[in-house]
């Protein structure tokens, strides 16, 4: 076919290269116009849905949020994945029998004890029933994860519905996670200041941005770390290790100290810099202690 078509061509005749050759028909879907452009956010990936995302609503009691702070802007629909409420009117409902769940803790209807889907308008704090503070004794947090432990475990809810062992299991992972950041002091200072300073850039964004110096150029900082890098290299004893590591450990209680302060006077940008500090040290801390032998 193709050698015929060419020896056509090359034919002495005034015909125009082509003409003659019958058209393909037309596709399907030729002619129909296209559809408008996306919009200038789409391809930007959405966070990952928090546990409880895509479970179905229960019957909304008293509940009226509906415009919600996301990437994009807009009124969404109750319990959109990744999206934070910007009021909080009115109580939750039980997902069984509709009454109103009054503590925002509440993991269990007052009325009929079942157990309730996650919440993603609630903070880790208000997830554990804890005051939103920086400073919290540690008592008090294990105090918490052993009472949700011994309240969520799955055992308890191997004879209940599917729906409550699905509850039980994203429940649990959600109480584990705010707990493994609200445990140590450096965790639980980034995520506070997240909530304090919504729409801010965090920590790690921002050290991201600025090149990653450590410290944000504060000259003081850089000196010590200069120096106790030094200290650190030219350590060669067990001993002198151990010295670094207690440097270490003690300006990390310091800048817990400062950071509680800084939050505590509601000034939570004051307690950004600290925090970048602490990040820097906690890496270090990481680092001189992987060089220690266990005594
Ligand atoms: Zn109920």
């Amino acid at each position: 076919m193709l050698r015929g078509l060419l020896l056509l061509r090359a034919a002495p005749t005034a015909a125009r290269i082509g003409a003659g050759i019958p058209l393909p028909p037309p596709l399907p879907g030729a002619g129909i116009p296209l559809p408008p452009p996306p919009p200038p956010w789409a391809g930007i990936p959405l966070p990952p849905p928090p546990p409880g995302a895509g479970i179905p609503l229960p019957p909304a009691a008293g509940r009226r949020c509906e415009l919600w702070a996301g990437p994009r802007p807009g009124l969404y629909p109750l319990r959109v994945p990744g999206r934070r409420a910007l009021c909080t009117g009115g109580a939750r409902g039980c997902w069984r029998c509709g009454a109103a769940l009054v503590e925002p803790s509440d993991f269990f209807c007052p009325s009929c004890r079942a157990l309730q889907p996650p919440d993603p308008t609630r903070d880790y704090f208000q997830l554990l029933g804890l005051p939103r503070r920086f400073r919290l004794e540690p008592e008090r947090l294990r105090r918490c994860q052993r009472r949700l432990q011994r309240d969520l475990h799955p055992d308890n809810f191997s004879r209940s519905s599917e729906a409550e062992r699905r509850f039980s299991e994203e429940q649990s992972a959600l109480v584990n996670e705010a707990l493994g950041t609200l445990l140590k002091p450096l965790t639980r200072g980034l995520y506070l200041l997240r909530l304090e300073l919504p729409g801010e850039a965090g920590v790690e964004q921002e050290e991201e941005a600025g090149g990653g110096v450590p410290g944000g150029g504060d000259p003081a900082f850089l000196a010590t770390v200069l120096q106790l890098n030094e200290q650190l290299e030219e350590a060669r004893s067990q001993e002198e290790i151990r010295r670094v590591a207690e440097e270490v450990e003690a300006r990390l209680q310091e800048l817990t100290e400062e950071v509680a302060r800084a939050f505590e006077q509601g000034r939570p940008r004051e307690a950004r810099p600290l925090l970048r500090q602490m990040r820097f040290w906690s890496s270090v801390g990481e680092r001189v202690k992987e060089r220690l032998l266990p005594r």
